[in-house]
């Protein structure tokens, strides 16, 4: 991968103004994100899971938090209180961080005054927590709890930490210096002068300290802080943390030293977070090796370790990738929140290097995943994504916190509920990783219905008029509202699945677009393009190399993975007994789904025998020929408890009657 485009340009987002500001800005390359307040979502898909978000999930996770006491641990530090049983597990800290995360942007995004007095109002609790040296966590290092720093390896402190910084950063670009930015500050400078050069050589077993300090370095222009971050990617895989029982050290990516890593392993968030941080440090300090180490990661887990639905890691016991290969779909784990750091990681690895699959990769991951977590209303979430459902959810509680990670419902809350404020954070600022600027060139990557306008790096502004109700329909009708008098131009993602995209400009003629960049040259005011998407849906076949999913194939339409639901089906008809038959050709269905042709094929158990049988391979059963309906993956459960899955074994010769 190369990173040394225009490395000695410096980036234009220091001093950025609220409209600009966006969650990753790398001090090296030519590439930026467009800012919060550049990209304006109207409606459609994206536009409403963000205005739900804000009107609905900030609370729900306020309201959570401060029913379990998450919140009260910042007051018993700060009224002396502690000691006692302390609520929440030793990461619950970074709940809130996260919370104000979403507060700050989506505040940035809107100037709603509502919104910022909430945060000022958290800020207020969580400073009034901190100890005078800056350190600030609410589990360790006060009396009656364990000493700072005693266990690395499952205390979280600068886990949490990394992600105050993160609040921090959306802060200090949307608003500028405020109490928060104070905070955090000072503790940064804590964890500088206890984990810096010179000091205590320790790492935390959760990677997150790494992607804060780099970009509370590039926020606050204090290069020590990416320095920092780069050190803590350094003393990883040298074995400094003692394996947690049951688990090898690769649990915590310290197995190998990061450059010398050849795919992700491990703990899936912890993986792609130390990614985010060590891709961050490298482009800002021009370690091109360790950049390119990233990237071959990147390529190496899509390739081998990677969902249909763009999930990552199918180990429960370690919420861990398995070996190359092993991607069984209910077995699946995809923790969202794995979902959201992987488009962390690919959205880095774009703004280094422009290539459209990291693109890519962003649009599967936020469709499948990261918009398949929240329930439609805002206030209950998936925490693992599993590509099958056997048994109808029935025992996730919807008033009580969830003990599990598992469920076939969304459930409203979690015992370790990561995943609901990333979602928050994640979708308080989703514009940001939907577009970028380079130049003269607006690079459109995530299509939703809403206006853009950008500031140009050699000045003026082109404005973009986007109306469209993708991912339901593959038509993208774009005006150009205002573009500076000289040469500019719109690149847009024609995505890997689309062949036979087409795009017309003004009254000229439908020319072919082949996946990849496409490139509009000399944009004109008031001029009008359509980028037409086929939307027709299509079967897509594993891997044979992936076991689990031999003998099975996949629908999807356009950027949508589908599934079968219990729900489409007859009352009789068991979904383990359904058999898809790839030679009826696919439909698109009202309000889209997507309509197959299967078979039932009667189950035949054998009273007291195994389910296998010697000889050959299976008789003719007796089969009945059955209409599917197909609905997007992301809405499945949201009709109530339901059987599901993603990938339909298909209809055998030996099995017909
Ligand atoms: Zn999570």
């Amino acid at each position: 991968m190369h990173v040394t485009a225009k490395l000695d340009s410096p980036s234009s987002a220091r001093g950025s103004t609220a409209r600009l500001s966006r969650p990753v800005v790398p001090a090296r390359g030519s590439r930026r994100g467009v800012g919060i307040g550049e990209l304006t979502l109207t409606g459609g898909f994206w536009g409403t899971l963000q205005d739900t978000n804000a009107a609905a999930t900030l609370e729900h996770c306020l309201e959570w938090m401060e029913r379990l006491g998450w919140l009260d641990n910042f007051d018993a530090v700060a009224e002396g209180r502690t000691g006692g049983q302390r609520p929440g597990w030793q990461f619950s800290d970074s709940e809130i961080y996260k919370l104000m995360e979403a507060l700050a942007w989506e505040h940035g995004r809107t100037g709603e005054p509502g919104i910022e007095a909430l945060l000022e109002r958290l800020t207020a609790r969580v400073a009034a927590a901190q100890d005078e040296d800056g350190y600030l966590n609410t589990c360790f290092g006060h009396a009656g709890q364990p000493p700072r720093y005693s266990d690395l390896e499952r205390g979280h402190e600068l886990y949490c930490t990394g992600h105050l910084l993160q609040a921090a950063v959306a802060r200090l670009r949307t608003a500028g210096e405020d109490e928060l930015v104070a905070v955090a500050r000072r503790a940064a400078d804590h964890v500088h002068r206890e984990f810096g050069p010179g000091g205590r050589e320790g790492i935390c077993g959760h990677p997150e300290i790494e992607v804060g300090l780099a970009e509370f370095g590039r926020a606050t222009g204090e290069d020590r802080y990416v320095e920092l971050a780069h050190l803590f990617v350094e003393r990883r895989g040298r074995g400094l943390l003692t394996p947690i029982p049951l688990l090898s050290s690769a649990y915590f990516q310290d197995d190998v030293p990061v450059r010398e890593a050849g795919v992700w392993r491990g703990h899936a968030v912890r993986a792609l977070y130390l990614a985010a941080g060590a891709l961050d440090t490298a482009v800002d300090l021009a370690d091109d090796e360790l950049a390119t180490a990233v990237a071959e990661q990147w390529q190496r887990s899509v390739e081998r370790r990677t969902y249909l639905t763009g999930g990552m890691g199918s180990r429960h016991q370690d919420e861990g990738f398995g070996e190359d290969w092993e991607l069984p779909a209910d077995r699946a784990y995809c923790e969202t929140c794995a979902g959201i750091a992987s488009v962390m990681v690919s959205w880095r690895l774009y703004l280094a290097t422009g290539e459209v699959r990291y693109a890519d990769l962003i649009e599967r991951t936020l469709y499948n995943v990261v918009a398949t977590s929240p329930r439609s209303d805002g206030r209950a979430f998936f925490y693992a994504n599993p590509l099958q459902q056997r048994e109808p959810g029935s025992d996730v509680p919807q008033d009580a916190e969830n003990s599990r990670a598992e469920g076939g419902v969304r459930a409203p809350w979690f015992d370790v509920s990561c995943c609901p404020t990333n979602v928050a954070r994640t979708l308080a600022s989703l514009q940001a990783y939907s577009a970028a600027v380079e130049g003269d060139t607006l690079t459109l990557m995530q299509y939703a219905a809403g206006e853009v306008a950008v500031e140009l790096d050699a000045g003026g502004q082109l404005r973009l008029d986007v109306e469209t109700a993708y991912p339901d329909d593959g038509t993208v009708d774009l005006t150009v509202l205002d573009a500076p008098g000289r040469a500019v131009r719109l690149r847009l993602r024609v995505p890997s699945w689309a062949e036979g995209a087409t795009l017309t400009r003004g009254d000229g003629p439908a020319t072919e677009a082949a996946p990849g960049w496409l490139d509009v040259d000399a944009l004109r005011t008031g001029e009008r393009l359509r980028l037409v998407l086929p939307m027709t849906p299509r079967l897509t076949w594993p891997d044979p190399r992936i076991d689990a999913l031999r003998g099975s194939v996949a629908v999807e339409r356009g950027p949508l993975v589908m599934c079968l639901e219990s729900t489409d089906l007859a009352a009789a008809v068991d979904l383990a007994d359904v058999r898809i038959d790839p030679g009826v050709p696919l439909q698109p269905g009202p309000d889209g789904t997507v309509l197959a042709g299967g078979w039932v094929v009667s189950g035949e158990d054998t009273p007291g025998a195994l389910p296998y049988r010697s000889g050959s391979p299976g008789r003719p059963r007796p089969a009945r020929p059955v209409d599917l309906v197909l609905v997007p993956y992301h809405q499945w459960a949201e009709r109530g408890p339901a059987q599901m899955r993603v990938f339909l074994p298909v209809h055998a010769e030996t099995e017909e009657q």
